[in-house]
Protein backbone atom coordinates (compact mmCIF):
# COMPACT_ATOMS: atom_id res chain seq x y z
CA UNK A 1 0.00 0.00 0.00
CA UNK A 2 1.46 3.33 -0.71
CA UNK A 3 2.43 6.07 1.64
CA UNK A 4 1.82 9.85 0.98
CA UNK A 5 3.96 12.29 1.38
CA UNK A 6 3.33 12.84 5.15
CA UNK A 7 3.62 9.18 6.27
CA UNK A 8 7.20 8.03 5.64
CA UNK A 9 7.72 4.09 5.40
CA UNK A 10 7.13 2.23 8.43
CA UNK A 11 10.28 0.72 10.08
CA UNK A 12 11.09 -2.93 9.61
CA UNK A 13 9.12 -4.88 12.28
CA UNK A 14 11.85 -5.99 15.55
CA UNK A 15 12.55 -9.44 15.63
CA UNK A 16 10.75 -12.14 16.99
CA UNK A 17 12.60 -12.35 20.72
CA UNK A 18 11.97 -8.28 20.86
CA UNK A 19 9.58 -7.01 23.63
CA UNK A 20 6.77 -5.22 21.93
CA UNK A 21 5.39 -1.80 23.32
CA UNK A 22 2.10 -3.25 23.12
CA UNK A 23 0.35 -6.60 21.69
CA UNK A 24 -3.07 -6.22 20.42
CA UNK A 25 -5.54 -10.03 20.69
CA UNK A 26 -8.54 -9.69 18.41
CA UNK A 27 -9.16 -8.09 15.19
CA UNK A 28 -12.46 -6.19 14.68
CA UNK A 29 -13.09 -3.40 14.85
CA UNK A 30 -11.75 -2.29 17.72
CA UNK A 31 -8.49 -3.94 17.43
CA UNK A 32 -7.77 -2.41 14.61
CA UNK A 33 -8.72 1.23 15.57
CA UNK A 34 -6.33 0.43 18.33
CA UNK A 35 -3.25 -1.26 15.90
CA UNK A 36 -3.64 2.00 13.76
CA UNK A 37 -3.29 4.97 16.43
CA UNK A 38 -0.74 2.86 18.22
CA UNK A 39 1.34 2.47 15.03
CA UNK A 40 0.76 6.42 13.93
CA UNK A 41 2.12 6.63 17.83
CA UNK A 42 5.27 4.59 16.46
CA UNK A 43 4.39 1.99 19.11
CA UNK A 44 5.00 -0.94 16.35
CA UNK A 45 2.37 -3.02 17.77
CA UNK A 46 2.07 -6.60 17.28
CA UNK A 47 -1.92 -7.95 16.06
CA UNK A 48 -2.26 -11.12 16.65
CA UNK A 49 -5.71 -11.39 14.51
CA UNK A 50 -7.03 -14.94 15.34
CA UNK A 51 -7.63 -17.72 13.48
CA UNK A 52 -10.45 -19.90 12.59
CA UNK A 53 -12.72 -20.29 14.64
CA UNK A 54 -12.02 -16.80 15.94
CA UNK A 55 -12.75 -14.98 12.66
CA UNK A 56 -10.18 -12.77 11.65
CA UNK A 57 -12.12 -9.30 11.65
CA UNK A 58 -14.78 -10.28 13.72
CA UNK A 59 -18.76 -10.27 13.97
CA UNK A 60 -18.13 -7.71 10.97
CA UNK A 61 -17.12 -10.73 9.02
CA UNK A 62 -20.74 -12.53 8.91
CA UNK A 63 -22.71 -9.25 8.18
CA UNK A 64 -23.75 -8.66 4.92
CA UNK A 65 -24.50 -4.74 4.93
CA UNK A 66 -23.38 -2.02 7.37
CA UNK A 67 -25.34 0.74 7.06
CA UNK A 68 -23.95 2.75 9.81
CA UNK A 69 -20.80 2.97 9.90
CA UNK A 70 -19.93 6.46 9.08
CA UNK A 71 -18.41 7.90 6.10
CA UNK A 72 -20.50 5.36 4.17
CA UNK A 73 -23.26 6.91 2.79
CA UNK A 74 -23.92 4.23 0.15
CA UNK A 75 -23.20 1.52 2.91
CA UNK A 76 -20.07 -1.16 2.98
CA UNK A 77 -20.50 -4.69 3.06
CA UNK A 78 -18.44 -6.06 6.80
CA UNK A 79 -15.80 -8.15 5.56
CA UNK A 80 -15.12 -4.91 2.97
CA UNK A 81 -14.87 -2.47 6.16
CA UNK A 82 -12.83 -5.22 8.12
CA UNK A 83 -10.07 -4.98 4.77
CA UNK A 84 -10.38 -1.48 4.99
CA UNK A 85 -9.82 -1.24 8.46
CA UNK A 86 -6.86 -3.82 8.39
CA UNK A 87 -4.91 -1.78 5.39
CA UNK A 88 -5.49 1.07 7.24
CA UNK A 89 -3.49 -0.28 10.14
CA UNK A 90 -1.04 -1.94 8.57
CA UNK A 91 0.12 0.88 6.28
CA UNK A 92 1.30 2.36 9.36
CA UNK A 93 3.06 -0.38 10.59
CA UNK A 94 1.31 -3.15 12.77
CA UNK A 95 2.54 -6.08 12.49
CA UNK A 96 -0.56 -8.55 11.27
CA UNK A 97 -0.20 -12.61 12.87
CA UNK A 98 -3.06 -14.39 11.73
CA UNK A 99 -3.02 -16.72 15.05
CA UNK A 100 -4.66 -17.17 17.79
CA UNK A 101 -3.30 -16.47 21.42
CA UNK A 102 -3.60 -19.15 23.47
CA UNK A 103 -2.35 -18.29 26.64
CA UNK A 104 -1.02 -15.64 28.29
CA UNK A 105 1.10 -14.73 31.25
CA UNK A 106 -0.02 -11.87 32.94
CA UNK A 107 1.56 -12.53 36.65
CA UNK A 108 4.56 -10.49 34.91
CA UNK A 109 5.48 -7.81 32.73
CA UNK A 110 6.94 -8.08 29.87
CA UNK A 111 3.51 -10.16 29.57
CA UNK A 112 4.36 -12.97 27.79
CA UNK A 113 1.78 -14.49 24.86
CA UNK A 114 1.67 -17.70 23.44
CA UNK A 115 -0.35 -18.24 20.07
CA UNK A 116 0.48 -21.70 18.29
CA UNK A 117 4.27 -21.84 18.27
CA UNK A 118 4.94 -18.59 18.67
CA UNK A 119 5.74 -16.59 21.81
CA UNK A 120 6.01 -13.02 22.34
CA UNK A 121 6.48 -10.60 24.60
CA UNK A 122 4.66 -7.25 25.67
CA UNK A 123 5.01 -4.46 28.18
CA UNK A 124 1.12 -3.48 27.60
CA UNK A 125 -1.94 -5.85 26.70
CA UNK A 126 -5.08 -4.30 24.67
CA UNK A 127 -7.30 -7.12 25.07
CA UNK A 128 -10.05 -6.88 21.52
CA UNK A 129 -11.22 -10.23 21.41
CA UNK A 130 -15.23 -9.29 20.76
CA UNK A 131 -18.05 -10.93 21.61
CA UNK A 132 -19.93 -13.78 19.89
CA UNK A 133 -23.81 -13.83 18.98
CA UNK A 134 -25.23 -17.04 20.69
CA UNK A 135 -27.36 -18.69 17.58
CA UNK A 136 -29.65 -21.45 18.49
CA UNK A 137 -27.62 -24.11 17.47
CA UNK A 138 -30.77 -25.98 15.18
CA UNK A 139 -29.58 -28.15 12.36
CA UNK A 140 -29.90 -25.99 9.09
CA UNK A 141 -29.21 -22.74 10.87
CA UNK A 142 -25.29 -22.41 8.78
CA UNK A 143 -27.56 -22.21 5.78
CA UNK A 144 -30.34 -19.55 6.85
CA UNK A 145 -27.32 -17.37 8.27
CA UNK A 146 -27.07 -14.19 6.63
CA UNK A 147 -30.12 -15.67 4.06
CA UNK A 148 -32.83 -14.34 6.09
CA UNK A 149 -31.34 -14.97 9.72
CA UNK A 150 -29.87 -12.39 11.45
CA UNK A 151 -28.38 -12.30 15.15
CA UNK A 152 -28.63 -7.88 14.85
CA UNK A 153 -31.49 -5.98 14.20
CA UNK A 154 -29.35 -2.62 14.41
CA UNK A 155 -26.84 -4.32 11.95
CA UNK A 156 -29.65 -6.11 9.43
CA UNK A 157 -33.09 -4.71 10.14
CA UNK A 158 -33.39 -2.07 7.45
CA UNK A 159 -33.13 -4.84 4.88
CA UNK A 160 -36.25 -6.66 5.88
CA UNK A 161 -38.69 -3.56 5.16
CA UNK A 162 -42.26 -4.60 4.87
CA UNK A 163 -41.62 -8.20 5.99
CA UNK A 164 -43.35 -10.47 8.78
CA UNK A 165 -40.27 -11.12 11.19
CA UNK A 166 -39.85 -13.76 13.76
CA UNK A 167 -37.44 -12.47 16.81
CA UNK A 168 -36.23 -15.24 19.08
CA UNK A 169 -35.30 -14.76 23.00
CA UNK A 170 -36.84 -13.51 25.85
CA UNK A 171 -34.68 -10.78 27.22
CA UNK A 172 -33.74 -7.07 26.91
CA UNK A 173 -31.89 -7.74 23.22
CA UNK A 174 -35.16 -9.72 22.23
CA UNK A 175 -37.49 -7.07 23.41
CA UNK A 176 -35.36 -3.97 21.74
CA UNK A 177 -34.56 -5.77 18.80
CA UNK A 178 -38.47 -6.77 18.28
CA UNK A 179 -39.22 -2.88 19.24
CA UNK A 180 -36.79 -1.68 16.91
CA UNK A 181 -37.75 -3.95 13.86
CA UNK A 182 -40.96 -3.02 13.72
CA UNK A 183 -39.71 0.02 11.85
CA UNK A 184 -39.48 -1.75 8.97
CA UNK A 185 -41.63 -5.12 9.35
CA UNK A 186 -45.29 -5.18 8.91
CA UNK A 187 -45.57 -7.75 12.16
CA UNK A 188 -43.19 -9.24 14.06
CA UNK A 189 -43.43 -12.12 16.50
CA UNK A 190 -41.62 -12.68 19.48
CA UNK A 191 -41.03 -16.43 19.72
CA UNK A 192 -40.04 -17.16 23.91
CA UNK A 193 -39.11 -20.75 25.33
CA UNK A 194 -40.90 -20.15 28.19
CA UNK A 195 -44.81 -18.67 29.44
CA UNK A 196 -42.66 -15.62 30.98
CA UNK A 197 -40.34 -12.96 30.12
CA UNK A 198 -36.85 -12.39 31.31
CA UNK A 199 -36.51 -9.05 30.01
CA UNK A 200 -36.58 -6.04 32.32
CA UNK A 201 -40.22 -4.71 32.77
CA UNK A 202 -39.96 -1.71 31.70
CA UNK A 203 -39.04 -3.52 28.15
CA UNK A 204 -41.17 -6.33 28.22
CA UNK A 205 -44.03 -3.69 28.90
CA UNK A 206 -43.36 -1.82 25.85
CA UNK A 207 -43.12 -4.67 23.66
CA UNK A 208 -46.18 -5.94 24.59
CA UNK A 209 -47.94 -2.31 23.88
CA UNK A 210 -46.57 -2.12 20.26
CA UNK A 211 -49.58 -2.82 18.17
CA UNK A 212 -47.43 -4.71 15.61
CA UNK A 213 -45.56 -7.00 18.17
CA UNK A 214 -47.43 -10.60 18.71
CA UNK A 215 -46.08 -13.32 21.68
CA UNK A 216 -45.43 -16.92 20.89
CA UNK A 217 -45.13 -18.42 24.55
CA UNK A 218 -43.53 -22.32 25.53
CA UNK A 219 -41.93 -22.37 21.93
CA UNK A 220 -38.82 -22.82 20.10
CA UNK A 221 -37.27 -22.70 16.53
CA UNK A 222 -37.06 -26.95 15.89
CA UNK A 223 -35.53 -25.85 11.89
CA UNK A 224 -35.99 -23.32 9.49
CA UNK A 225 -37.92 -23.22 6.07
CA UNK A 226 -36.43 -21.78 3.09
CA UNK A 227 -38.21 -20.59 -0.69
CA UNK A 228 -36.92 -22.37 -4.01
CA UNK A 229 -33.85 -19.54 -3.65
CA UNK A 230 -32.43 -20.59 -0.72
CA UNK A 231 -33.97 -18.09 1.58
CA UNK A 232 -36.23 -18.24 4.63
CA UNK A 233 -39.49 -18.58 4.31
CA UNK A 234 -40.33 -19.33 7.61
CA UNK A 235 -39.81 -21.82 10.70
CA UNK A 236 -40.97 -25.04 12.28
CA UNK A 237 -41.74 -24.05 15.74
CA UNK A 238 -42.72 -26.72 18.41
CA UNK A 239 -44.98 -26.28 21.30
CA UNK A 240 -42.86 -27.26 24.38
CA UNK A 241 -45.90 -28.07 26.30
CA UNK A 242 -47.85 -30.18 23.84
CA UNK A 243 -44.86 -31.33 21.78
CA UNK A 244 -47.05 -29.66 18.69
CA UNK A 245 -45.19 -28.48 15.75
CA UNK A 246 -46.00 -25.69 12.79
CA UNK A 247 -44.77 -24.14 9.76
CA UNK A 248 -44.90 -20.41 10.79
CA UNK A 249 -44.00 -18.51 7.72
CA UNK A 250 -42.14 -14.99 8.19
CA UNK A 251 -40.10 -12.92 6.31
CA UNK A 252 -36.82 -13.29 8.27
CA UNK A 253 -35.61 -14.43 11.69
CA UNK A 254 -33.62 -12.55 14.51
CA UNK A 255 -32.31 -14.73 17.11
CA UNK A 256 -31.81 -12.52 19.94
CA UNK A 257 -31.24 -15.21 22.86
CA UNK A 258 -27.73 -13.24 23.82
CA UNK A 259 -24.61 -12.56 23.42
CA UNK A 260 -21.28 -14.26 24.62
CA UNK A 261 -18.16 -12.20 25.28
CA UNK A 262 -14.66 -13.97 24.41
CA UNK A 263 -13.25 -14.26 27.89
CA UNK A 264 -11.68 -17.36 27.58
CA UNK A 265 -7.79 -16.58 28.29
CA UNK A 266 -8.54 -14.20 31.12
CA UNK A 267 -10.24 -16.03 33.12
CA UNK A 268 -9.36 -15.73 37.00
CA UNK A 269 -7.11 -12.56 36.23
CA UNK A 270 -8.87 -9.92 34.25
CA UNK A 271 -12.54 -8.60 36.13
CA UNK A 272 -15.76 -8.99 34.72
CA UNK A 273 -19.44 -7.88 35.38
CA UNK A 274 -22.36 -9.98 36.32
CA UNK A 275 -22.76 -11.13 32.57
CA UNK A 276 -19.20 -11.52 32.71
CA UNK A 277 -17.61 -8.92 30.27
CA UNK A 278 -14.63 -7.51 31.25
CA UNK A 279 -14.52 -4.48 33.47
CA UNK A 280 -12.54 -1.61 32.40
CA UNK A 281 -12.23 1.96 34.51
CA UNK A 282 -14.31 3.78 32.68
CA UNK A 283 -14.73 7.96 33.33
CA UNK A 284 -12.60 10.63 31.45
CA UNK A 285 -9.51 9.27 32.16
CA UNK A 286 -7.81 5.58 31.35
CA UNK A 287 -11.17 4.39 30.02
CA UNK A 288 -10.12 1.13 28.90
CA UNK A 289 -7.62 0.26 32.38
CA UNK A 290 -8.55 -3.20 33.26
CA UNK A 291 -7.57 -4.37 36.78
CA UNK A 292 -4.30 -5.56 36.04
CA UNK A 293 -1.81 -2.66 35.12
CA UNK A 294 -0.40 -2.78 31.72
CA UNK A 295 -3.95 -4.48 30.22
CA UNK A 296 -6.25 -2.80 28.36
CA UNK A 297 -9.58 -3.63 26.92
CA UNK A 298 -11.86 -2.34 24.20
CA UNK A 299 -14.60 -2.99 21.88
CA UNK A 300 -17.33 -5.63 22.67
CA UNK A 301 -15.61 -8.11 25.37
CA UNK A 302 -16.16 -5.19 27.93
CA UNK A 303 -19.24 -3.74 26.13
CA UNK A 304 -22.99 -5.41 26.50
CA UNK A 305 -24.76 -2.51 26.22
CA UNK A 306 -23.52 -0.50 22.88
CA UNK A 307 -22.40 -3.24 21.00
CA UNK A 308 -21.78 -1.18 17.82
CA UNK A 309 -18.72 -1.45 14.89
CA UNK A 310 -18.55 2.24 15.62
CA UNK A 311 -18.35 2.28 19.48
CA UNK A 312 -16.03 -0.48 19.49
CA UNK A 313 -13.61 1.45 17.12
CA UNK A 314 -14.10 4.53 19.22
CA UNK A 315 -13.02 2.30 22.10
CA UNK A 316 -9.82 1.05 20.48
CA UNK A 317 -8.84 4.54 19.77
CA UNK A 318 -9.27 5.26 23.75
CA UNK A 319 -7.34 2.13 24.18
CA UNK A 320 -4.36 3.04 21.86
CA UNK A 321 -3.84 6.18 23.43
CA UNK A 322 -4.30 5.12 26.81
CA UNK A 323 -1.44 2.49 26.21
CA UNK A 324 0.31 5.36 24.69
CA UNK A 325 0.07 7.68 27.84
CA UNK A 326 0.46 4.54 30.31
CA UNK A 327 3.63 3.64 28.89
CA UNK A 328 5.08 7.33 28.83
CA UNK A 329 3.95 7.45 32.16
CA UNK A 330 6.08 4.11 33.67
CA UNK A 331 8.76 5.54 31.75
CA UNK A 332 9.07 3.35 28.71
P1 LIG B 1 -30.33 -12.59 28.28
O1 LIG B 1 -29.40 -13.65 28.72
O2 LIG B 1 -30.84 -11.63 29.29
O3 LIG B 1 -31.62 -13.25 27.62
C1 LIG B 1 -31.49 -14.27 26.69
C2 LIG B 1 -32.91 -14.78 26.35
O4 LIG B 1 -32.77 -15.75 25.34
C3 LIG B 1 -33.61 -15.41 27.52
O5 LIG B 1 -34.97 -15.08 27.50
C4 LIG B 1 -33.42 -16.91 27.26
O6 LIG B 1 -34.51 -17.69 27.70
C5 LIG B 1 -33.38 -16.97 25.76
N1 LIG B 1 -32.57 -18.08 25.31
C6 LIG B 1 -31.30 -18.40 25.65
N2 LIG B 1 -30.87 -19.48 24.98
C7 LIG B 1 -31.91 -19.87 24.19
C8 LIG B 1 -32.09 -20.91 23.27
N3 LIG B 1 -31.10 -21.78 22.99
N4 LIG B 1 -33.27 -21.01 22.64
C9 LIG B 1 -34.25 -20.13 22.89
N5 LIG B 1 -34.16 -19.11 23.76
C10 LIG B 1 -32.99 -18.98 24.41
O7 LIG B 1 -29.57 -11.86 27.06
P2 LIG B 1 -29.84 -10.43 26.43
O8 LIG B 1 -28.95 -10.34 25.27
O9 LIG B 1 -31.28 -10.22 26.22
O10 LIG B 1 -29.31 -9.41 27.53
C11 LIG B 1 -27.96 -9.46 28.01
C12 LIG B 1 -27.75 -8.34 29.02
O11 LIG B 1 -27.76 -7.08 28.35
C13 LIG B 1 -28.86 -8.28 30.07
O12 LIG B 1 -28.30 -7.91 31.28
C14 LIG B 1 -29.76 -7.21 29.57
O13 LIG B 1 -30.48 -6.59 30.61
C15 LIG B 1 -28.76 -6.25 28.92
N6 LIG B 1 -29.42 -5.47 27.87
C16 LIG B 1 -29.93 -4.25 28.20
C17 LIG B 1 -30.57 -3.49 27.27
C18 LIG B 1 -31.12 -2.17 27.66
O14 LIG B 1 -31.17 -1.91 28.85
N7 LIG B 1 -31.47 -1.34 26.73
C19 LIG B 1 -30.72 -3.94 25.89
C20 LIG B 1 -30.17 -5.25 25.65
C21 LIG B 1 -29.55 -5.97 26.62
P3 LIG B 1 -34.81 -17.90 29.25
O15 LIG B 1 -35.44 -16.60 29.71
O16 LIG B 1 -35.74 -19.04 29.27
O17 LIG B 1 -33.51 -18.19 29.90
Amino acid sequence: MGQSASSPAPLPFPPKDAVRDVIIVGSGPAGYTAALYCARANLQPLMFEGDIPHIPGGQLMITTEVENYPGFPDGVAGPDLMEKLKAQAARFGTELVQKSVSRIDFSKRPFRVEADDEVRFGKAIIVATGATARWLGVDNEDEARNRGASACATCDGALFRGRELVVVGGGDTAMEEATFLTRFATKVTLVHRRDSLRASKVMADRAAKNPKIAFKWNSVVEKYLFDDKKYVNGVVLKDVKTGKTENFPCGGVFVAIGHKPNTELFHGVLDTDENGYLKTKGGPKGATMTNVTGVFACGDVQDSYYRQAVTAAGSGCQAAIDVERWLEAVGH
